[in-house]
C-alpha cells in the first residue's frame, strides 16, 4: 500500500477530536488495509515503528532530520531552520518546502509503506561513528519519493511528534470494528493486548486469524506482560468488604517495580513499569536473579530496592540513580539493590497467572532461595483488620510504605487495576492526603517572581470509560524556582496551538498554553470537593507538587478511583 493513503486519512484524523469518529475513520481504513500491512499501519497510526518494549531507538537528531529535508527539497539547512523555528512544526515546514522540491526522474507518491517501515528500522540499526550522517542519507532517500503531505507526517513520526490523538484503545477499538463487526469485542483485544501489549501482533492476528487467533495469544517468555496494579480504600475496615475472609498482608516497597523473564536458554531480561527493557542498568539483579530463583524458565515479579550494607532500605530517590546508560557498574557498587519478589506469573512451560494467590505464593517459596540481594516480600495471613494495621506499622518502622493486601484467591489481572489487591499507604493516615499522578494538560503564566514562566500548571485525571483527560487541579505550589525555569524547555515538545485531542477542559479553565497529554506529576492535596469549574466534576484543593512519574498517561489516576475515596 501507498505511504499517501494513509496520510490521507491522517489528515483527516488531524481534524477530529471526537473519540468514536476517529474510531469509526480508522476502522473503515483498516478494512482497505492488506493484511500483510495492517501491523506497519497500526504502529505508524500511533507514531510508533515497534512495540514499546522493543530497544529499537531511532536515534536521529533533530539536526540530521532537518539536514535530510534540506537534501531531499533543495532548500538551504539554515532556512529551513528558521522555518522550524518560526512554526514551532517541523511537519509543517517540511510540507511547505517540498513543494518548492525541482522534478528529478524519481517519481513522487509512488512510497509504500513497507518501503518507510524498512527505512526507520535500518535508521535505527546504524550505530558507529558516521551513523547520523548516514541514517540521514536515508530518510533523504525515502524524501525524495514522498509527496508534501507524505513529508509532513513523516518528519513527525520521524521526530516524535505525529500526535493524531490516537492511542492504543482506540486502535483495538477500530481493529475490533473493522476485523469482527462489532465494537464490544474489543475486551477480547484488549485481554490479549495484556498479555502481548505489541499492537502489531495483535493487529496482524485479528486480520489473518479472526478472534479464534486472537483467543490463542498467551504468555511469551521475553516479551514483558502488562503489570496488574491495586485498588484503594478509603478507610481499613474497607478491607473486610472488598475481601472477607483470611488475606494475604505484604510489605509495599517503594522502588522500582520489575518484572524478571528468564527464557529456557537461560537469558535474563528485566522489564519496567513501563514494560521498558532495563536490563542492562541492573546487571547485579540479573545475576542476583541467576543465583537465586530455582526454575529453568519463568517470568515474575518483584520490586527492586535500594538498600544499604546491612540490606536496610534506601530511599526511591537513591535508587533512581541507577536508571542510567553509562557508569552502570560503577553505580552498582555505589548503590546496592535488592529484589523483593512478590509474584508468580509463568513457571516451566505453564501459565499460573489464572491460579490462585495462595498457590502462586507456595510456589514463589519453592522458587527462592532468599539472601540479602534477593527476598520474598514480607507478609502474614489474616482475617483482622487490627492485624493487618498492626503489620502496617511494623513495615512503616521498617521504611517501607505501606502494605499490600491480597485476596488469596485472586487471579494475576493482567494491566488491570481490580479489586484482588488493595494498597494501604502512610498517606493515608496522615490528613485526608492521598497522592495522585496527574496528566499536565496546560499552562498558565506566571505574575510577578514568576514572570517569563510558568505559574501554574492544569493538571487531568484520566477518564477510563471515556478515554479522555479531565482536568482536576491547578497546580502551582511545591515547584521551585529551578523547576519552573526548565518547564518551558520540559514542556515545549508537547506545546499544542489547539485543545489537544482526548483533553476536556470547561471555558473558564482554558489555560495560556496547551499540552499534549504526556508528562505526568505526582501530586499531593489536603481535600477533594465537589467542583462545577473542572471537568473531573471533583477538585483537589491545596494541591503540591511531590515529583514527576515515569508512567503512562493511561496510567494517571481515574476518576473512578478519586470517585471512591469521597
Ligand atoms: P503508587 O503511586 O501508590 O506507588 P502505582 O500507581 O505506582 O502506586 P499501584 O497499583 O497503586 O501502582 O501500586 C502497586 C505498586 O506497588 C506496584 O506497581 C509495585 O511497584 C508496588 N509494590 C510494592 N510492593 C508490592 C507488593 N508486595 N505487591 C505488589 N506491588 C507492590
Amino acid at each position: 500500500m501507498h505511504f499517501n493513503k494513509l496520510t490521507d486519512v491522517y489528515e483527516q484524523l488531524e481534524k477530529i477530536s471526537s473519540g468514536n469518529e476517529i474510531r469509526q475513520i480508522l476502522a473503515d481504513f483498516f478494512k482497505e488495509v492488506p493484511k500483510d500491512d495492517i501491523h506497519i499501519v497500526a504502529y505508524l497510526t500511533l507514531g510508533k515503528y515497534c512495540a514499546d518494549y522493543d530497544n529499537l531507538v531511532l536515534g536521529l537528531a533533530e539536526k540530521s532530520v532537518l539536514k535530510a529535508l534540506s537534501r531531499a527539497c533543495g532548500v538551504s539547512e539554515k532556512r529551513i531552520k528558521e522555518l522550524a523555528h518560526e512554526k514551532g512544526d517541523a511537519g509543517l515546514v517540511a510540507q511547505e518546502v517540498m513543494k518548492k522540491k525541482p522534478q528529478t526522474l524519481i517519481p513522487v507518491g509512488k512510497l509504500t509503506i513497507h518501503e518507510f517501515f524498512d527505512a526507520l528500522h535500518k535508521i535505527a540499526k546504524i550505530e558507529g561513528s558516521g551513523s547520523q550522517e548516514k541514517k540521514s542519507n536515508v530518510l533523504t532517500n525515502v524524501l525524495s519519493k514522498c509527496t508534501p503531505l507524505d513529508a509532513k507526517y513523516i518528519i513527525r513520526i520521524v521526530l516524535g511528534t505525529l500526535r493524531l490523538g490516537v492511542a492504543e484503545m482506540a486502535v483495538l477499538d477500530a481493529l475490533a470494528i473493522a476485523y469482527t463487526g462489532e465494537k464490544k469485542n474489543k475486551e477480547q483485544l484488549e485481554a490479549a493486548y495484556n498479555l502481548c501489549p505489541d499492537v502489531g501482533v495483535i493487529a496482524e492476528t485479528i486480520a489473518k486469524k479472526g478472534l479464534k487467533g486472537i483467543e490463542t495469544i498467551g504468555v511469551s517468555v521475553s516479551r514483558p506482560i502488562k503489570m496488574m496494579l491495586a485498588q484503594r480504600v478509603s478507610e481499613l475496615d474497607d478491607v473486610k468488604k472488598k475481601m472477607p475472609g483470611i488475606v494475604c498482608v505484604e510489605g509495599k516497597y517503594d522502588g522500582e517495580r520489575v518484572q524478571v523473564h528468564k527464557t529456557k536458554d537461560g537469558k535474563i531480561h528485566l522489564y519496567s513499569r513501563r514494560l521498558d527493557d532495563t536490563t542492562n542498568q541492573f546487571p547485579d539483579l540479573v545475576q542476583y536473579v541467576a543465583d537465586h530463583i530455582k526454575a529453568k524458565e519463568f517470568v515474575l515479579e518483584g520490586e527492586i530496592l535500594a538498600i544499604d550494607e546491612k540490606g536496610n532500605p534506601k530511599p526511591f530517590q537513591l535508587l533512581m540513580q541507577r536508571r542510567r546508560k553509562y557508569d552502570v557498574e560503577k553505580y552498582v557498587d555505589k548503590i546496592p539493590v535488592q529484589l523483593k519478589v512478590f509474584d508468580v506469573l509463568f513457571v516451566d512451560g505453564k501459565t499460573v497467572m489464572n491460579k490462585p494467590y495462595k498457590e502462586r505464593d507456595e510456589l514463589m517459596k519453592k522458587m527462592v532461595k532468599e539472601g540479602k540481594h534477593c527476598t520474598l516480600a514480607d507478609k502474614i495471613y489474616t482475617d483482622d483488620v487490627e492485624e493487618i494495621n498492626t503489620f502496617f506499622h511494623t513495615m512503616l518502622k521498617a521504611g517501607y510504605e505501606g502494605v499490600i493486601i491480597k485476596s488469596l484467591e485472586g487471579e494475576y489481572q493482567a494491566g488491570t487495576r481490580g479489586w484482588n489487591w488493595i494498597k494501604w499507604k502512610k498517606d493515608y493516615v496522615k490528613d485526608l492526603a492521598d497522592t495522585f499522578d496527574l496528566v499536565v494538560i496546560g499552562a498558565f503564566y506566571g505574575r510577578g517572581r514568576r514572570k517569563g514562566t510558568y505559574g501554574a500548571l492544569l493538571c487531568a485525571l484520566y477518564d477510563t470509560l471515556n478515554d479522555s483527560f479531565v482536568s482536576f487541579c491547578k497546580l502551582g505550589t511545591g515547584l521551585s524556582d529551578e523547576l519552573l525555569s526548565e518547564l518551558p524547555d520540559k514542556m515545549k515538545k508537547y506545546v499544542s496551538n489547539d485543545i489537544p485531542a482526548r483533553v476536556i477542559v470547561k471555558k473558564e479553565m482554558h489555560p495560556d498554553v496547551w499540552f499534549t497529554p504526556a508528562i505526568m506529576v505526582e501530586v499531593e492535596g489536603a481535600e477533594i470537593t465537589k467542583s462545577p469549574s473542572h471537568t473531573a466534576g471533583l477538585a483537589l484543593r491545596f494541591p503540591r507538587f511531590l515529583r514527576y512519574r515515569e508512567k503512562k498517561v493511561e496510567d494517571a489516576t481515574s476518576v473512578r478511583e478519586v470517585e471512591e475515596m469521597v
